[in-house]
């Protein structure tokens, strides 16, 4: 596998009115292509400030970033970004919220649009097409928020908190089923999460991050001895509850 994402002694502080806040101290990673990444840490370390830097929206004070072999700037390399909330207009239909991005980067062709009705098709989305946000499940909303990021065809995926606004029964089994369907567009994603089963059952690795100003306290693979990898039997295997433990502990320990 390619090296996709290099990251070297990332350093970044907040500066406004009050000060300086520090809130990330020499973060350095790389991943192949096709990873997936979780990042855990205490709420408020700078696990979103790490992935706006990576998406390019913030400038790190220190250190570099270099994606498929090119510094971040200067790279054409399409980077994804899921949020929170799905983010999506009422007043459109799916079809059309699925192809805003294609419209806004002038990128929208017959095969593009191809693309979108493709994806919709095969993510259980066919019958919504032509249906308001507000008509479909959170769940449905979620897919619909991931193909709409799809279709720009992403080579990295950028996933902050994506499935935190759901209840819980809803979060696991939409979490499982969008992780699945990243899997098979075989995609590298980064996931920040603060849900530690989320983590272990979808990651390949698991980046703990120590209180701010982040820096890594530890990377945790995660090997899993079962014929079928899916999320599911992860959360069934008995090395789930030992990862589970680990992180937990690690984020526990006062050092
Ligand atoms: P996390 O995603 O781990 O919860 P964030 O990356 O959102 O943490 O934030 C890291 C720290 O930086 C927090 O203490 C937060 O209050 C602070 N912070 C975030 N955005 C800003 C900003 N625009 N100005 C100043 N401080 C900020």
């Amino acid at each position: 596998m390619e090296q996709i994402l290099e990251l070297k002694h990332i350093h970044f502080a907040y500066h406004n009115m009050d000060g300086e806040t520090p809130a990330l101290t020499d973060i350095s990673f790389a991943m192949k292509e096709g990873e997936f990444v979780a990042i855990v840490g205490p709420s408020g370390c700078g696990k979103s400030t790490l992935l706006s830097i990576i998406a390019g929206l913030l400038e790190p004070e220190k250190g570099l970033i270099r994606i498929n072999g090119k510094f971040l700037r200067e790279s054409t390399t399409n980077i994804g970004y899921m949020l929170q909330h799905d983010q999506l207009f009422e007043w459109r239909t799916i079809y059309n919220n699925v192809i805003l991005g294609l419209e806004v980067q002038h990128m929208l062709t017959a095969r593009t649009r191809e693309k979108a009705h493709e994806l919709l098709d095969t993510y259980g989305l066919k019958q919504f097409k032509n249906a308001k946000p507000s008509e479909l499940s959170g769940g449905m909303r979620q897919r619909a928020a991931l193909v709409r990021t799809l279709v720009l065809e992403p080579e990295v995926l950028l996933l902050d908190e994506p499935f935190s606004a759901l209840d819980y029964q809803t979060r696991l089994t939409v979490g499982d089923d969008i992780g699945q369907i990243i899997r098979r567009e075989k995609k590298t994603a980064i996931l920040v999460t603060h849900d530690l089963s989320e983590a272990v059952s979808l990651a390949d690795r698991v980046i703990i991050l120590t209180k701010r100003p982040a820096t890594i306290q530890q990377t945790l693979p995660l090997i899993f001895d079962l014929e079928q990898d899916t999320p599911l039997n992860r959360r069934n295997a008995p090395e789930f509850k030992t990862y589970f433990n680990l992180i937990w502990k690690e984020l526990n320990t006062d050092d």
